[in-house]
């Protein structure tokens, strides 16, 4: 371990967010060095990362690879662990200077919990965890002297138009979203669409879950909950356009009017090495967007008909509470039973909307609270499968 480089810890280090990050450290390696690998299952690829990166440690969630893990290590001083547990023990550890959370779903919360209670900078690629919680954990930030600075592009669009602006005034949060691979189709059309459509993004390359979520819009739903919580804004303060190209990641209207956006070229690998070396910019070799190919931005407003789970969003942000948990415990299940064909693509939105009438609000919800309420709202969403 170095003294003088950053030490980071990637939970989720096998997803798109994980391995993009590991390429932006690659390139790095004078400035950052990683301490910590954590795996949710795809334990051959743990290995090759470990073993690439030499971090202090790793550690799978699934259990049942620990064996395997432990042994193709044992050649290098790597301490080896399993269980969920031991990632939210992890992402407490000392010499950690920067925690990326880029878990899916759900399971980043507990983790992400841990490290702002021992003052952790997180680059929060999780947006679930303020979905699910956000309350809870800007409570939490404030109180441990955390910071979060986020890694999802929208967010990191809004919060790189914010640096420097100190207290001025923010009228809208304007969040860009590309449409998703399901734009220009019909409600006819949609209720035959196949979870291998969903998984063709037209520009982003992204994990299973997030691309269903972006041809669904739940996305996009999430993003606006997260972005109450990131930036301290109202519902109505907080506006989505439709811009098919991608390029301006998201924008910010101040109380003069004026508007300030963040553009580049979709590459995740810039919002996530940004969380890292804020608040300096570092050079990249990534690919330059030219003004003379990418000619024509176009923007439409978003269809709360076909796109229902947007509408579901906004009043999930409005109702507070455990509504947004709610929404999100029922947003995993039909996504995953989408993604084995089980149910069609309109029909998750009618599920949910099913599911958000019948759960139990809590106007005012603890940590357990939220952990009850996904686990019934799993279990309830099953029910109307
Ligand atoms: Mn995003």
């Amino acid at each position: 371990m170095s003294e003088n480089k950053k030490q980071i810890a990637i939970l989720g280090s096998t997803g798109s967010i994980g391995t993009q990050a590991l390429a932006v450290i690659a390139n790095n390696n004078s400035l950052f060095e990683v301490y910590a690998l954590t795996a949710n299952n795809q334990v051959d690829m743990l290995i090759e990362q470990a073993r690439k990166f030499q971090p202090e440690m790793v550690a799978i969630a699934n259990e049942s690879h620990y064996l395997k893990l432990k042994e193709a290590l044992s050649d290098l001083p790597i301490k080896v662990f399993a269980g969920s547990d031991s990632i939210a023990q992890i992402a407490e550890m000392q010499p950690i200077d920067i925690i990326l959370a880029a878990m899916v779903g759900y399971s980043g919360l507990k983790p992400t919990i841990n490290a702002i209670k021992a003052g952790k900078k997180i680059a929060l690629a999780n947006k679930e965890t303020l979905v699910v919680a956000g309350e809870l954990i800007c409570d939490l930030v404030l109180k441990h002297n955390s910071v979060i600075i986020p890694v999802d592009s929208e967010h990191s669009a809004i919060f790189q138009c914010l640096t420097g602006e100190g207290n001025n005034p923010v009228e809208k949060l304007i969040l860009t979203a590309s449409g998703g691979p399901f734009r220009t189709k019909s409600m006819h059309e949609l209720e035959h669409v196949t979870s291998a459509q969903a998984l063709r993004h037209p520009n982003w390359d992204m994990g299973a879950k997030i691309t269903v979520d972006s041809a669904s819009m739940m996305n996009k739903g999430f993003e606006i909950i997260e972005a109450k919580w990131l930036f301290g804004v109202s519902p109505e303060q907080i506006d989505v356009v439709v811009h098919p190209q991608s390029i301006i990641h998201s924008m910010v209207q101040f109380t003069d009017g004026s508007i300030k956006a963040q553009l580049g070229l979709p590459d995740m690998k810039l919002p996530i090495q940004y969380a890292f070396t804020y608040p300096d910019r570092i050079k990249t070799n990534f690919p330059r967007l030219d003004f003379n190919i990418c000619a024509q931005f176009t923007f439409e407003q978003p269809d709360m008909e076909r796109f229902r789970n947007l509408a579901f969003a906004y009043y999930a942000m409005e109702k507070g509470g455990n509504m947004p948990c709610i929404l999100n415990a029922a947003n995993e299940i039909v996504v995953a039973e989408f993604l084995k064909d089980k149910i069609g693509f309109l029909q998750m939105s009618d599920i949910i909307e099913k599911v958000l009438a019948k759960a139990e609000y809590i106007a005012h919800p603890a940590y357990e609270d939220y952990v009850k309420t996904d686990t019934l709202v799993r279990k309830l969403t099953k029910e109307f499968i």
